[in-house]
């Protein structure tokens, strides 16, 4: 019985009791039929209407189309509408029918309450209105006949309603307590189902694999976990014979419950035979007993441990660096303050560390991984605090006392000098910067003093670095040896120190005055011997210096590189004080410089002519080719105002090669045998040059053996062998050879004749002393003897006087050149003198 309710269980009865009423009435009007046509037929459609009424309701209420409450109202008007269609036929055709049809419709209306009494027992209610209507209907039925065989029958309706009455509770309560038990029994199986389904679930899903296998080793269960981290489906599974496993150790322990029936485990690497996944397992398998005892087969417990057992790895690995570890590992909980782990190397370290608990607070105030530097005594460590979950902080100290030395004298070095520990460039521009500020504000003088040692490349190219470096060091040493402590000496590298002189007087002169003063004793000081393994050096440095108050540091290097320069130039060992007539020189250099780089390009250069005369003939024989630059805004310069730039620059290279061809362009124009060109020892030196002469002379764009290569005397002993194999070369070529301003270079006149020189030119300052130098008179006689003796042509230069003639002539010169002829002219100008052809006498 499903109806647990008194509603539902009226409306459920409703089919039955239709059902049964209408059999019952038929039944009564088939029986009736013959006595009371009419009246019976209208009972008993009124009654199908009643009873169609009612099965309606119970259809509406199934369809859900009324509530069951409203269904149940409904319903009972039904119910009792039914109760009075049973009792209307006593009171309509049924009043006259005789004694005996009487007392079978009274059999029935009892039987038809005691069925509803019973069928309506859980509604007390409906039970009872129904039991009402109908017997307390026939009991004043009987009564109204007011004979005594009604009234008996009367009395016992009567007693019978009174018994109906006193049991009809006893069965409503018997009832309801069915239907309570029959529903929490059914309530119970509901659970008891859903209870098995979740534990089916649960074992499921459980997170170890699981399964069961008979005593033949064929799994017969499995669940899910399993079966997923086999990587199989269960039908595959089903029926598997464990046998063939080809793990040994756990084919055993999966044999033993069944064999020894004893529990059987196995922990370690398991690789699955479906998949061919790998991973760590941990199986327990019990045997399974039935009611005899006797083993049925085993249930076997896999779990995975794949994470557990690299857990464990790593703990392991964490425990051996730990405790194997070198250096002081260990474990601090920061909410107690108390070191939870530590090695050997961490208990020593803590016992020396005197400050302990600051070292303690540091690790602790670390939240994300960090470092920090610690001493402890003389040693230095980083602590590296790594925090863990659980306030504790895992901490590994590392002695870094040779790096953290190491790094001092890396950052020591990176502003000091190494060999010398004298301040760097870098950190002397700082205490330049000082000086600058003072200066500025105190209105002093400061200096500084660019040393740089003279032909120091020597002492090391030949007794090497090392001893180079020792020397250098000993200077540094006399340096801040004699300087005060308010100067400040630095080594810019290589042979080169920097000194700022601080302090100096207000007034520039005696600012001047005095740096020249420490200047000298500089010089003196790097001046003493020096003596190194037995070796003696004598040292000396030329001095470039400024004397400044406030300048800027850029221009202040510069200034002191140019005076360093100038006292090279000047000839070494010295001081130049930087002006302003040395910065004007400077600056008239550079234009100079990059005009000169133009010259050649705007046809600038010109060349001037000075004829030679031969002097027993006086006629104009040769000239030569000087060089002259018309500068757009400076006039005619004259070669000694660039030529040194030019060399200096390497301009020199296209400007001789300039002149030789040009000279071999005028030569058709020039009435002389030969034409005189000077050219710079750097060029003749060099391989390049040489060969560009000799292709032009091949190309036929020279005239050799018009031409005569003028070379100082000086480059004769400089360099004999390479300028012997060039003259040779070129003279093959057709070309002449002079050795210019002869008798200032030492050289020998043998070798003069070893290299097959045409013409010796005497130097000008010789020719200057005839008439008045005797010297120089016998210096000039014994050139011109021995030449003569050699086939060599003289040429007497800057012939200014008479006398001077006069001597050449009678020492048997053969040609003269100078202002007393002719100054240098330029070409036009030579031929219209040489047109003139009257020499001097
Ligand atoms: P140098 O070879 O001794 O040339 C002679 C210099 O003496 C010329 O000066 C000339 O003008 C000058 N001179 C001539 N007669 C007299 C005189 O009676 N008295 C005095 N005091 N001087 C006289 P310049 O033209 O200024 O040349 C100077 C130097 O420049 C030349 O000296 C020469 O070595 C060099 N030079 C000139 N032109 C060139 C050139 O094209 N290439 C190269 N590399 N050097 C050249
Ligand atoms: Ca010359």
């Amino acid at each position: 019985m499903k109806n647990d309710t008194p509603i539902q269980s009226i409306l459920d009865s409703t089919v039955v009791s239709v059902f049964i009423n209408t059999l019952i009435a038929l039944f009564l009007a088939i029986l009736y039929w013959e006595h009371e046509e009419r009246a019976v037929l209208i009972w008993f459609i009124t009654f199908i209407i009643v009873l169609f009424y009612r099965l309606g309701v119970y259809l509406l209420y199934k369809k859900e189309k009324i509530a069951a409450k409203r269904a149940y109202l409904l319903s009972l008007i039904g119910i009792f509408a039914s109760a009075v269609m049973w009792v209307l036929p006593l009171w309509t055709f049924l009043r006259h029918a005789d004694l005996f049809f009487q007392f079978f419709m009274s059999l029935f209306l009892v039987g038809i309450s005691t069925g509803a009494m019973i069928l309506y027992a859980l509604d007390l209610l409906v039970a009872l209105g129904y039991v009402s209507i109908t017997l307390l209907s026939l009991l004043l039925w009987y009564v109204s006949f007011m004979d005594r065989p009604h009234f008996i029958m009367a009395i016992l309706i009567g007693v019978y309603y009174i018994f109906l009455l006193v049991n009809i509770k006893k069965i409503h309560r018997l009832y309801t307590s069915y239907l309570a038990l029959s529903g929490q029994k059914q309530g119970l199986m509901s659970a008891f189902e859903k209870s098995s389904e979740k534990f089916k679930a649960l074992l499921d899903h459980a997170p170890f694999g699981l399964f069961f296998y008979d005593k033949d080793f064929k799994i017969q269960e499995v669940n899910k976990t399993m079966l997923k981290s086999l990587g199989v489906s269960k039908e595959k599974l089903l029926g598997f014979d464990l046998r063939k496993l080809d793990n040994e150790a756990l084919k055993s322990s999966l044999f033993t419950p069944i064999q020894k029936r004893k529990k059987g485990s196995y922990e370690g690497p398991y690789r699955s035979i479906f998949s061919g996944r790998e991973f760590m397992i941990d199986a327990q398998t019990v045997p399974i007993y039935d009611k005899d005892k006797e083993v049925v087969g085993a249930l076997s417990i896999v779990r995975n441990i794949d994470e557990e057992y690299r857990r464990k790895k790593r703990l392991e690995a964490y425990a051996n660096f730990c405790f194997n570890n070198p250096n002081p590992v260990f474990q601090i909980d920061c909410r107690s303050g108390e070191v939870v782990m530590e090695n050997e190397k961490a208990a020593i370290l803590r016992s020396l560390a005197m400050d302990w608990e600051r070292v303690k607070s540091k690790i602790c105030k670390i939240d994300t991984i960090d470092t920090f530097h610690f001493k402890v005594g003389s040693h230095t460590y980083l602590f590296t605090s790594i925090p863990t979950q659980d306030g504790m902080r895992n901490v590994y100290a590392q002695e870094i006392t040779d790096e953290i030395k190491a790094k001092e004298e890396a950052d020591f070095y990176a502003f000091y000098d190494e060999l010398t520990k004298l301040p760097r460039k870098k950190l002397f521009l700082k205490f330049l910067e000082e000086a600058n500020k003072r200066g500025k504000r105190f209105g002093k003088h400061n200096a500084l003093l660019f040393i740089d040692l003279d032909d120091f490349k020597n002492i090391n190219d030949t007794f090497g670095h090392a001893t180079g470096d020792r020397v250098l060091s000993v200077l540094a040493k006399r340096l801040k040896g004699i300087l005060r402590s308010v100067d400040t000496i630095s080594r810019f590298g290589g042979d080169e120190f920097v000194v700022l002189l601080g302090d100096l007087s207000e007034d520039e002169q005696k600012a001047k005055e005095d740096v020249e003063k420490i200047a000298q004793k500089i010089l003196e000081t790097i001046k003493l011997p020096i003596t190194i393994d037995n070796h003696q050096f004598i040292v000396t440095a030329s001095i470039g210096g400024v004397v400044f108050q406030n300048m800027d540091e850029e221009e202040l290097l510069k200034n002191i590189d140019i005076s360093m320069y100038e006292a090279k130039k000047a000839g070494k060992n010295r001081l130049a004080l930087f002006d302003e007539e040395l910065k004007s020189h400077i600056y008239y250099k550079n234009e100079i410089l990059q005009d000169l780089h133009k010259a050649i390009l705007y046809n600038q250069f010109e060349i001037y002519y000075q004829p030679q005369i031969e002097l027993h003939t006086r006629r104009y024989v040769a000239a030569e080719a000087l060089i002259r630059w018309n500068h757009p805004k400076k006039g005619v310069l004259r070669p000694d105002q660039f030529l040194p730039l030019a060399e200096e620059s390497g301009l020199i290279f296209d400007l001789d090669l300039w002149m030789i061809e040009e000279v071999a362009r005028h030569i058709q124009e020039l009435d002389v045998d030969r034409v005189s060109v000077n050219l710079s020892i750097q060029n003749i030196l060099n391989c390049d040059f040489v060969a560009k002469i000799a292709q032009m002379s091949e190309e036929k764009r020279l005239n050799p053996a018009k031409i005569e290569i003028e070379l100082v005397e000086s480059i004769i002993i400089k360099d004999y062998h390479k300028i012997e194999s060039i003259i040779s070369r070129l003279k093959k070529l057709g070309f002449r050879f002079a050795i210019d301003n002869f008798g200032t270079g030492y050289s020998s006149l043998a070798h003069i004749k070893d290299l097959s020189i045409d013409t010796i030119k005497i130097d000008r300052s010789f020719v200057k002393g005839l008439g008045i130098d005797k010297d120089d008179e016998i210096l000039t006689k014994s050139i011109i003897d021995i030449a003569r003796n050699f086939g060599i042509t003289t040429v007497g230069e800057g012939v200014e006087k008479r006398v001077q003639v006069e001597f050449l002539e009678a020492l048997g010169c053969d040609l003269a050149q100078g202002y007393y002829f002719c100054e240098p002219l330029p070409l036009k100008k030579l031929q219209e003198f040489l047109k003139m052809q009257s020499p001097k006498r």
